[in-house]
């Protein structure tokens, strides 16, 4: 009964992975997540449930959405980035796969596994963001998923950070994601690479010199390569995480916040940033006790993990 797959559908891929009672992943499969239409996302969890399942018995498989999880845990009321709206995920995935299945939010999924696995292993109050496409978050207090009154708790990428800012694809304005994520800086370098700017250089040698190539992960390349204009993207990008997780340590006070998804491979070229204007941002700094940032430990892995277990301990209820 120790085998489990779970599945991180997020903006930009579709990654799967067979995982054990202990959070290893002993086999993976990926694809690109297909456009427009959830009939297509369907399709590509099944042909990845069958590649994963084909040689090993599976317990359980748990889903990791990038959506808004009804709180009964069968429809995505809504995404910003995938053509969900109202859309019955459960009930789908189920009916096609001809076996129960268990859907979380993405960002929910990767907390779980960073509280049972990983960096926040046994914190009582975590936050967990999950940097990549959009700003995925979620909330561990005292071991349980803090999922709110409807379900949608942690949606802490669309906080307005800036009145009247970057349009979101939420609707909004403004939102924290459009300044701290993958696709944010991803639309920053390419800004400076259309601006001419000489220290864009080596970005766009990186790309042949097609700008629409510049995305957050060149940027990260270039960075941990030793690029400056792209370290100076980072550390701009990790100012903003850190404002922004100053909020939320003054709205929900947790001892840690954990950093993954995607982005979260530029490490310290983050992270560093980010504590700098947290630390210069947190209120009531020098007279509190103040949060850790920590990095994933499970890194892009975390969703894929936290929803493999989450659908393990479903499944022996
Ligand atoms: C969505 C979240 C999701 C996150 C990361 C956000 O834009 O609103 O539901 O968890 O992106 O994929
Ligand atoms: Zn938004």
């Amino acid at each position: 009964r120790g085998l489990a797959i779970g599945i991180d559908i997020g903006g930009t891929k579709v990654a799967a992975g067979l995982v054990d009672g202990d959070g290893r992943v002993l086999a993976e499969a990926r694809r690109s997540t297909p456009g427009h239409d959830p009939r297509e996302v369907e399709s590509v969890i099944v042909d990845l449930v069958a590649e994963l399942s084909a040689n090993h018995h599976v317990w359980s498989v748990g889903i990791g959405a990038a959506g808004w999880m009804d709180l009964a845990g069968s429809t995505v009321l809504f995404s910003p980035h995938l053509a969900w709206r109202n859309e019955p995920l459960r009930e789908n995935l189920e009916r096609l796969l001809r076996r129960r299945v268990y859907v979380v939010n993405d960002a929910d999924g990767a907390a779980w596994a960073e509280w049972r696995f990983g960096s926040g292993l046994g914190q009582s109050r975590l936050v967990c963001i999950t940097l990549g496409t959009g700003i995925g978050g979620a909330m561990i207090m005292d071991g349980r998923l803090e999922r709110g009154r409807f379900g949608v708790a942690g949606e802490f990428g669309h906080q307005i950070i800036m009145p009247g800012g970057q349009r979101c694809e939420c609707g909004n304005r403004g939102c924290w994601e459009q300044y701290a994520s993958g696709n944010a800086l991803g639309r920053e370098a390419r800004e400076l690479a259309g601006a001419n700017s000489p220290v864009a250089q080596e970005l766009l040698r990186a790309v042949d010199g097609d700008i629409s190539a510049i995305t957050g992960a060149v940027v990260t390349k270039m960075a941990l390569d030793g690029d400056q204009a792209s370290v100076e993207l980072l550390d701009e990008v990790g100012q903003w995480l850190g404002l922004g997780l100053a909020n939320l340590a003054a709205a929900l006070d947790p001892g840690m916040f954990v950093v993954g998804g995607g982005l979260s491979a530029a490490g310290d070229l983050l992270l560093e940033p980010a504590r700098r204007s947290f630390a210069r941002n947190l209120t009531g700094r020098g007279f509190r006790p103040a949060a850790r940032l920590e990095l994933a430990a499970l890194g892009p892995a975390a969703g894929m993990i936290g929803a493999a277990d989450l659908s393990r301990i479903a499944a022996r209820r």
